[in-house]
This record gives structure tokens, C-alpha cells and sequence, in this order.
């Protein structure tokens, strides 16, 4: 719960509340558990809720609004902004009975193997926690600035036509016949989307293997990579 942003979580009834073993377990959210309400009854722990999601392996005889975990969690992300909403799991041994699954709106399950549906109730927490998150648009990675900048689109050309005048010299590249070697050659190294370091060592290079070919950049080449 708490790696997906969750943090109010709800025991009905549990078996060992507070418990050594979940403590230990809980590594880094112990004040996730500590914050942990238990309650006597669904119904209590439910009281003052709006939607009401529950979890369930089963198609059951009573047929009620089923979705996936990706479908209802829009739904519960848009609840949550107007008010209370829960998510019922059911019992590692014996799930939810048909009367706690009655108190909610809909049924949310996870869809698996047929012949084996049924999860360890860490792991379907787990998927739809994940699902609520990507759906309140927390699934972004922080996204991290480049050490380098990009070489600009100029830095590009001159390394282009350095290797080139290179490669001729080379007789690697008849100029006569160059069968869409330079173009191949810009796709391979766009691939690679070149920073201003990388170009600069490469420009390096080919000065460094035929002297007078072009005079490298080298001037901004960070000490690092020299
Ligand atoms: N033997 C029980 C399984 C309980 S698993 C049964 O057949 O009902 C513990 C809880 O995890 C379930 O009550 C449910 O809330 C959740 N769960 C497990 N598998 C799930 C699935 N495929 N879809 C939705 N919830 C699931």
C-alpha cells in the first residue's frame, strides 16, 4: 500500500493485530500499520463510505457489476475526489462471503488462469493498489535531466561530413557509388542520440586517426571523458 501512495488501511476482526510477524514484514511503513483502524464489522468499517468496491477471484451465483482492476479504478480515483471510498478484500483462506460482497457496489476482479484464480491477498492488494495508482496519474517516473545536453543538430552535421571526408579518404566510401552508406550511418548514430561529449570524442577520433581530416571540437569536452 504504501509503495502505491496508500495509506489508510482498515482490519476487520484480525486474527493478530499488532502483530510481530506483519511488523516485520511491514519494513519502512510500520507507520502504515501503527495508522491501521480495526473495527468490529465490515459494516463499521465501512460506515461514512461512498463507493464500494469489493475484491473478489470468483464469479459468484449473484451477478453483480464486475470489472477488471484497470477498468475500476477510474472509477474509484473519480469517487475519491467527491468522497470516502473502499476497497474490500476478503480472507486469505475463505475470500468474501456473498453477504460482505452484497454491501458493495461492484466487484473488482483480477483477471488470472482460469483454473487457478485465486491469489495470495498480498499480491491482489498489490494489482489493484498499482491500478489506483496509474489511474490518480502517480505513475510518472521522475524524470531525469541529462548529464550532457544533446549535441546540437549543427554539432551533428560537422561530425557527419568530418566522417565522411574521413571515410573517402579511407576508400571505405566511394563517393561514386556511396549506396546509402552516410544514411545508414545518421541512423545507426541517431540511434544513439549523441550528447555534446560523445560527439566531441568522436570527432576526436577521426582527428586523432587522420590528422588534418577536421578540426575536432575538443575544446568543451568534459574532463571525465577525455
Ligand atoms: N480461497 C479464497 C481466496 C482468498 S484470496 C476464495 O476463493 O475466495 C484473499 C483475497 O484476495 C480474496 O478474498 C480477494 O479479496 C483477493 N483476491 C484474490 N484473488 C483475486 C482475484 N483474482 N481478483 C480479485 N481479488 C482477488
Amino acid at each position: 500500500m504504501k509503495n502505491m501512495a496508500l495509506d489508510r488501511l482498515w482490519l476487520v476482526r484480525p486474527a493478530s493485530f499488532p502483530s510481530a510477524d506483519a511488523s516485520a514484514r511491514a519494513s519502512g511503513a510500520a507507520d502504515l500499520l501503527h495508522s491501521a483502524r480495526v473495527c468490529g464489522s465490515l459494516a463499521e468499517a465501512l460506515e461514512g463510505c461512498g463507493f464500494v468496491v469489493g475484491a473478489s477471484a470468483r464469479q459468484r451465483s449473484l451477478a453483480w457489476p464486475t470489472q477488471t482492476p484497470r477498468e475500476c479504478a477510474g472509477k474509484i480515483v473519480e469517487e475519491a475526489a467527491s468522497g470516502e471510498v473502499a476497497v474490500v478484500f476478503g480472507r486469505e483462506s475463505s475470500g468474501l462471503k456473498n453477504e460482505e460482497l452484497q454491501r458493495c457496489h461492484a466487484h473488482v476482479q483480477i483477471p488470472t488462469n482460469p483454473e487457478y484464480s485465486s491469489l495470495n491477498l498480498a499480491m491482489a492488494v498489490q494489482v489493484i493498489a498499482y491500478e489506483i495508482m496509474v489511474a490518480s496519474g502517480g505513475s510518472r517516473l521522475a524524470i531525469r535531466s541529462r548529464e550532457t545536453p544533446l549535441a546540437t543538430a549543427d554539432e551533428v552535421e560537422l561530425f557527419f561530413q568530418h566522417l565522411e571526408r574521413v571515410l573517402v579518404g579511407a576508400s571505405f566510401l566511394d563517393p561514386s557509388n556511396p549506396r546509402h552508406l552516410m544514411m545508414r550511418l545518421r541512423r545507426l548514430f541517431g540511434r544513439a542520440e549523441l550528447d555534446r561529449n560523445e560527439i566531441a570524442i568522436l570527432r576526436g577520433i577521426l582527428a586523432a586517426l587522420v590528422p588534418g581530416s577536421g578540426k575536432p571540437p575538443g575544446n568543451d569536452v568534459e574532463e571525465e571523458t577525455q
